[in-house]
């Protein structure tokens, strides 16, 4: 029978705290418990040492603390490092460490595939099977850090792994809230990143979180009629709402909304998509991030040459578009976002060799 017991490891402080009043203990407690399992990443009761023996073991029969499994762990030559990461339920997860980006960068999922449907994305392709819970979002960092011997390390965290982090609001809040507390690992929110292909009413709500991420649009296209085709979701919450919803949206001083843009070759890359770009972000306080295509099987779709993003590189640039490359990376371990799972489900054989992998595909 499955275990059923609540898990510990989803809940903010303040619910940990209550939840200790509710059995009768001292509200501090709550915070102690908090504090074991984010900040120094224990998941075992009987490890809780300054916690009485007593309440030890009434947590340890009324409860459990989840954190997701590591499937399998490939390591890049150039130091990116993927996970492919067993939940609860069995369903699988992927979560990315990206180095030097400038500094040491974790990119978590926050969903078991995605419902968005971006033509470019193997996890679109896959569709939603189900949201991830707080503890799920936020235990892919106490993994991470874990794996790779980070629990006293600064990191980046980018919301950019599988699945729509504003299709998944609440939980994802949520998980935000447990990473910044400052009895938990304390992330400061200044080294988070949202990145959303713009579910509007979720974007608006965002924009009044006391905890409040980077924000990067993963915007792919410069027409309604193309970002219809590459990013489904234009057809409800168009290019011009969206970019509308950025200029409202409140950027703290010295900082800027990130748009993302894939580039697909001979259908987003040219001249003139460029300067289409230049026009729509008049106004915005942004730069621009272009994410020359993963390839991947099953992706219609092939990368441009570097000739042709540098030349739309630098026709934003030559237009005071403050605008960056993404470098490829792991290039001998899996690629595009999604394609470990899908490289899992098609064959059992682990330690294959494959073509290649960098951190996500957006
Ligand atoms: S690019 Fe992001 S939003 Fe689009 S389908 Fe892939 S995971 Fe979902």
């Amino acid at each position: 029978m499955p275990d059923s017991k609540p898990d510990l490891a989803g809940l903010e402080q303040h619910e940990l705290e209550r939840e200790l009043v509710r059995l009768g203990h001292p509200r501090f407690h709550g915070r102690q418990i908090f504090q074991w399992i984010h900040k120094r990443g224990v998941t075992d009761f009987a490890l809780m040492t300054d916690v009485g023996r007593e309440l030890r073991q009434q947590l340890a029969e009324g409860f459990r603390i989840l954190t997701p499994e590591v499937v399998r762990k490939e390591r890049s030559s150039d130091g990116t490092v993927k996970l492919l990461l067993r939940l609860a339920d069995g369903k699988q997860i992927e979560s990315v460490f990206i180095p030097d980006t400038p500094s040491q960068t974790f990119c978590i999922s926050t969903q078991v595939g995605c419902a968005m449907g971006c033509a470019f994305c193997l996890t679109g392709k896959m569709g939603i099977d189900r949201n991830l819970t707080p503890g799920e979002i936020a235990g892919q960092v106490r993994v991470l850090a874990a794996e790779l011997k980070m629990l006293d390390v600064r990191f980046n965290i980018v919301l950019m792994g599988m699945g729509e982090p504003l299709h998944n609001y609440d939980a994802t809040m949520a998980a935000l809230r447990i990473l910044t507390d400052e009895h938990g690992l304390a992330v400061s929110p200044k080294r988070i990143t949202l990145s959303t292909v713009g579910v509007l009413p979720a974007l608006e709500k965002l924009a009044t979180e006391p905890v409040m991420p980077n924000l990067a649009i993963s915007l792919h296209s410069t027409t309604e009629d193309q970002r219809d085709m590459l990013v489904p979701i234009n057809r409800k919450y168009g290019l011009k709402e969206l970019l509308d919803a950025c200029r409202r949206f409140p950027v703290k001083r010295r900082e800027r909304i990130t748009f993302e843009y894939v580039m697909l070759d001979g259908v987003n890359d040219t001249p003139d998509d460029a300067r289409r770009l230049v026009r729509l972000l008049h106004g915005i306080r942004g730069k621009v991030n272009l994410l020359p295509l993963n390839e991947a099987a099953g992706i219609p779709f092939e990368r441009p040459s570097d000739d042709r993003v540098n030349r739309f590189a630098q026709i934003l640039s030559d237009h005071g578009v403050t605008v960056s490359v993404r470098k490829s990376r792991g290039r001998d371990i899996r690629a595009a976002c999604g394609q470990l799972i899908t490289e899992s489900s098609r064959t059992n054989a682990p330690g294959r060799r494959l073509a290649s992998l960098m951190p996500v595909s957006r």
